[in-house]
């Protein structure tokens, strides 16, 4: 894991990446409609399948980050006019709606004030109240630390005929994601968050349900690189050539899936959950609260609230990457200023980092003069 010299990364993403994954990038390549490769293709499918919990057939890596994934999502599934209820609880839900703009829907909006779960009522409400075609939100929301429900929301997405979309950017191999379990229509991730792989890949995933939508639009979709009939051609059986897949890429994602396998799905859920708590106690004897209630923290990403009377907060981020080698985020939208983001990703969520990222804390907070108890705080963290 990082030595000393490499900057631990325990912010929003990327998260820390293994030495077999950044090993498996460097391996010579194969060309993108070789035998051997498309075994590889294959073989991340059928684990991505597992991880999203559905038999979904078209399930796999878009080229393309997170919000290459949003963009895939709903743009084969939202046509001109489409009534679309978006759950917005955090930066990530805004994107979302801010897209669906973009291809002529007609949003709807619900929200939920920043560092709150989005109200379910209000959601079923919404999509009950006008002929839905789609609903849309973010399970775990990293700007705020938020993780929420989707399955009486998706439920009552089904019941009208509504699709349901769900970014699972975040949550995604650091806690359980149950597609076929919770009528999920779409979902998309990112790997460079709890899959511990580079930025560049979007996991995603379509029910037949969604593949028939698409198939009945009206006219095709506006987007050629991200057409869902055209990356099927590519993807499924036919192997037809649409673009170059990024090779080293995926041979990252396969090497992380495979980390992710050994280790165990619910193990590796599991520890988020463990490291997270540790963070929890060791923050609060420092003097530091969580923005989030309990009931609803993602493990993930922690938003801790900084107190109104600290000083220049970019400031003690600075001296924390500087000093103590070690990336965290800061506040986005209505929370800038207001909190810092700390992730616990990935091979981010260990013990160590906890230690190592509450003695940098502490020691920036005691250098502005604060009174603040490094080792009492460790223990807490680790006892
Ligand atoms: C990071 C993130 C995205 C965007 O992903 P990029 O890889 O930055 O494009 C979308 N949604 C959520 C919840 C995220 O955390």
């Amino acid at each position: 894991m990082p030595s000393t010299t490499e900057v631990l990364l325990l912010g929003p993403g990327p998260s820390p990446v293994s030495r077999d994954t950044l090993a498996a990038m460097s391996q010579p390549l194969l060309g993108h409609l070789d035998p051997e490769f498309l075994a590889v293709m294959d073989r991340v499918q059928t684990d991505l399948r597992r991880l999203f919990c559905t038999e979904n057939p078209f399930t796999l890596p878009v080229s393309g980050t997170g919000s290459a994934g949003m963009e895939i999502c709903l743009a084969n599934l939202v046509e001109p006019g489409d009534r679309v209820v978006i759950g917005i609880h955090g930066v990530f839900g805004g994107r979302m709606k801010n897209l669906v703009e973009r291809l002529g829907g007609e949003v709807v909006e619900v929200t939920a004030p920043f560092g709150e779960p989005l109200d379910a009522d209000a959601m079923i409400a919404a999509v009950r109240g006008g002929p839905t075609r789609l609903v849309a939100f973010v399970h775990a929301e990293t700007s705020t630390g938020v993780l929420i429900d989707p399955a009486p929301i998706a439920a009552a997405a089904r019941e009208v005929g509504a699709l349901c979309v769900l970014d699972c950017v975040t949550s995604l191999g650091g806690t359980r994601v149950d597609i076929d379990g919770w009528g999920v229509d779409a979902a998309f991730s990112g790997t460079q968050k709890c899959l511990s792989v580079p930025p560049g890949l979007s996991p995603v995933t379509f029910s037949d349900r969604a593949l028939e939508r698409i198939a009945a639009r009206e006219r095709q979709p506006s987007t050629w690189y991200l057409d869902v009939g055209l990356l099927s051609g590519y993807w499924g059986d036919e192997r037809v050539y649409h673009h170059t897949a990024p090779v080293s890429m995926i041979f990252a994602l396969q090497s992380g899936l495979q980390q992710l396998h050994e280790e165990g799905d619910e193990a590796r859920f599991e520890r988020h959950r463990h490291v997270a708590a540790a963070l929890y106690r060791g923050l609060e004897v420092l003097g530091l609260g969580c923005l989030v209630p309990a009931a609803w923290r993602t493990p993930m990403l922690t938003t801790v609230a900084l107190p109104s009377d600290l000083q220049n907060e970019a400031g003690l981020r600075a001296a924390i990457r500087s000093e103590h080698r070690i990336e965290i985020g800061g506040g986005l939208g209505p929370l800038k200023g207001r909190v810092w983001r700390i992730g616990l990703m990935g091979h981010g969520a260990r013990e160590s980092s906890v230690t190592r990222v509450l003695v940098a804390i502490g020691e920036v907070l005691a250098g502005s003069g604060r009174d603040v108890d490094v080792a009492s705080a460790l223990a807490a963290a680790t006892g």
